[in-house]
C-alpha cells in the first residue's frame, strides 16, 4: 500500500476512491461476483483504510468510512454491501474489541495492497431473526477453542479470507456466546453456493465448520447475552443511511432523466401529474435519507461503542430501507418495460428493484426492529403515556414539539403487532426531528424538506389507520396457531436507561 495514500486529506482520499468505484457501475459493470482483481483494484484506491487503526496502517476515520461506501453505493449498491461487509460486520469489531496479539496477526493483511476480505458469521439454517437459537458451539480445548456448526447467508461466504465467527457454549449448564476470528484456511468451508437475486457483487453459501483456533482470537465481549452482536450489528445497521444515501442520489437523479426524456404521446413521461407524484415521493425518500445520513456523519461514531446509540440506528435502519426499497419501486414503475430488463440502456431500475429489495430483510430484518425500538421507549416510560414519552424523549421531541401529531392512538396496550406498527410511527418522528435539524443545520432547500416532512407526517397518519384496521379484529381467528401476544418481547434491547 502505498504511503502517500495516508498523507492525503480527507477530500483529496475520498476523490481517489471515487474515481475507482465510477468503473463499477451499476449501468455497465457486470452482474457478477467480484473477482479478486477488481477488489484489488479497490483496495489499492484504500477503500479499507478507514476503518483500521493508524497503528496498524490505516487512516482511522469515522467520516471517511461514511463517505467511502455513500460514493461507492451510488455506483453499485452490491459493492456497497461489500465493503461495508468488510468494514462494519467485520473489520471495526476486530479494531475496537479485538485483543493486542489477534489485531497485529490480523490487521496489517488488510492494510497493504493483497485483495483480502474478512466477513462475519452469525446467522443459522434454523435461527436468523432470533440468534439465541443457533447451534454453532465452542469448546475449550488445550491452547484454544474448537468451534463446530454451520452457517448460512453470509456474505462473501467464498472469498473472505478471515471470519468472526459467533458460537454458543451451553456445557456448564449456562450459556455463554463467543466471538472468534478463524482463518478461512483452518476449517472454514463453504458447501453450498447460493444464487442471490440481487447484489451480485456478493457471493453467499452455507459454511460449515470446524475449526481450532488460539487463545488470543477470542474477543473481549460481553459473553452472557448477545449484547455484543447487537453492538457490531449496529454499525453496519446505521451505515444504511450512507448506503442509502448515494442509492438515492442516483434513483433520484436518473427517474428525472428517464421521466424528463421518454415521450407518452407527444408530452414527456414527467409532464404526467402522477408521474410527477411518483417523482416527488423518491425525491422526499432521498431528502429524508440524506437528513439520516448527516446524523450518521455529525453524530454517531462509528469508532466508538455504539450501544447507547440502539434506538436512533433501529430507526435509521427501518426508515432508510423502506425509503430505498419503496423508490426502487416507483422509479421501476416510470421506467415501464423497459425497467424490467436486464441490461436496459436507458435505466438501471430492475437491478436496483432486485438490489434493494433485501435490505428491509436483512441486518435485522425491519419489522424485529421496529418492535425493539417501541419496546426500548415502553421500557423508559417511568409512568408517562407513550405519547407523553415521545414529547420529552430527546430523538422524537423536536417532531413532537414542531408539528404536534396527535399520538394518543398509542397510549393503549401493545400486542406484538401493535409494536412493530408503533416501532414504525416512533422511527418517522425520529427522521422528522432529523431532517428538521439537518435544515437548520446545512443550507438544505426549504421545500425539499417541506415536502420530506409532508410525506413522513402521511407514514405517521397511516399507521394510526392500520391501528384502527387492527381493530376491526381481522387478526382474530380461532383455527390457526396461538399468535405470540406482547408476552413474547425481544431481548436485544439494551438496558441502560440512557435516551
Ligand atoms: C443478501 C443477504 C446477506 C446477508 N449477509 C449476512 C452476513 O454477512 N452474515 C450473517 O451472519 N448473516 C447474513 N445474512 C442473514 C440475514 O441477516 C438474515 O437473513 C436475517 O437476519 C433474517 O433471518 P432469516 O432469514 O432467518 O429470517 P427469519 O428469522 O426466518 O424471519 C423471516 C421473517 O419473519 C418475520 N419476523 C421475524 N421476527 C419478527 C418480528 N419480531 N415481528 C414481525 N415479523 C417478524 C419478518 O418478516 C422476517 O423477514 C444475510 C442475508 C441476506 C439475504
Amino acid at each position: 500500500m502505498s504511503k502517500a495514500l495516508l498523507s492525503l486529506s480527507t477530500d483529496d482520499f475520498i476523490a481517489g476512491v471515487e474515481a475507482t468505484a465510477a468503473k463499477f457501475d451499476t449501468a455497465t459493470y457486470p452482474q457478477q461476483n467480484l473477482p479478486a482483481d477488481d477488489w484489488a483494484l479497490l483496495v489499492a484506491s484504500g477503500i479499507l483504510l478507514p476503518v483500521l487503526p493508524k497503528e496498524y496502517g490505516g487512516r482511522d476515520s469515522h467520516i471517511e468510512m461514511c463517505r467511502v461506501v455513500d460514493a461507492v453505493s451510488e455506483q453499485n449498491l452490491g459493492l456497497g454491501v461489500h465493503v461495508t461487509v468488510n468494514m462494519a460486520l467485520a473489520l471495526r469489531p476486530i479494531a475496537m474489541w479485538a485483543g493486542e496479539e489477534a489485531k497485529r496477526e490480523m490487521l496489517p493483511l488488510f492494510a497493504g495492497s493483497d485483495p483480502m476480505m474478512a466477513g462475519m458469521a452469525a446467522t443459522e439454517p434454523g435461527c436468523g431473526s432470533a440468534l439465541s437459537g443457533m447451534t454453532t458451539t465452542f469448546e475449550e480445548t488445550d491452547g484454544g477453542y474448537r468451534i463446530r456448526g454451520r452457517k448460512h447467508w453470509q456474505a462473501l461466504s467464498y472469498s473472505a479470507h478471515w471470519w468472526l465467527v459467533v458460537a454458543k457454549n451451553e456445557d456448564q449448564g449456562r450459556r455463554e456466546y463467543g466471538y472468534f476470528l478463524v482463518k478461512r484456511s483452518e476449517g472454514f468451508r463453504t458447501v453450498q453456493r447460493y444464487e442471490a437475486l440481487g447484489l451480485k457483487a456478493v457471493d453467499y453459501g452455507v459454511n460449515e465448520i470446524d475449526v481450532i483456533v488460539p487463545r488470543h482470537r477470542r474477543i473481549k465481549a460481553e459473553s452472557r447475552n448477545l449484547s455484543t452482536m447487537v453492538e457490531i450489528l449496529l454499525a453496519s445497521r446505521s451505515m444504511m443511511a450512507a448506503m442509502g444515501c448515494g442509492f438515492l442520489r442516483r434513483i433520484s437523479r436518473e427517474a428525472h432523466t428517464y421521466a424528463d426524456g421518454r415521450l407518452i404521446g407527444r408530452a414527456p413521461l414527467s409532464a404526467i401529474r402522477f408521474a410527477r407524484y411518483r417523482i416527488a415521493a423518491i425525491d422526499s425518500s432521498y431528502t429524508v435519507v440524506e437528513a439520516l445520513n448527516h446524523y450518521l456523519r455529525t453524530v454517531l461514531d462509528l469508532k466508538a461503542d455504539m450501544t447507547p446509540a440502539f434506538p436512533a440506528v433501529q430507526a435509521i435502519k427501518t426508515v432508510v430501507t423502506e425509503r430505498m426499497v419503496s423508490s426502487a419501486n416507483h422509479y421501476q414503475q416510470l421506467t415501464g418495460g423497459e425497467g424490467y430488463r436486464y441490461g436496459s440502456p436507458t435505466n438501471i431500475a430492475g437491478q436496483a428493484f432486485l438490489d434493494s429489495r433485501v435490505f428491509t430483510i436483512f441486518d435485522g430484518n425491519n419489522d424485529l426492529l421496529s418492535q425493539q425500538l417501541a419496546e426500548y421507549c415502553l421500557a423508559r416510560l417511568e409512568g408517562r403515556s407513550l405519547s407523553d414519552f415521545l414529547a420529552d424523549w430527546s430523538l422524537t421531541a423536536h417532531a413532537v414539539r414542531t408539528l404536534r401529531p396527535d399520538l394518543r392512538f398509542l397510549d393503549r396496550e401493545l400486542g406484538q403487532e401493535h409494536m412493530v406498527l408503533a416501532g414504525r410511527a416512533i422511527a418517522y418522528l425520529f427522521a422528522i426531528s432529523q431532517v428538521l435539524k439537518w435544515a437548520a443545520e446545512t443550507d438544505a432547500n426549504a421545500g425539499r424538506v417541506q415536502t420530506a416532512i409532508e410525506f413522513l407526517k402521511t407514514d405517521i397518519v397511516g399507521v394510526t389507520t392500520e391501528f384502527r384496521l387492527l381493530a376491526t379484529g381481522i387478526l382474530e381467528s380461532d383455527d390457526e396457531v396461538p399468535a405470540q401476544s406482547n408476552g413474547v418481547l425481544s431481548r436485544s434491547i439494551p438496558l441502560q436507561t440512557r435516551t
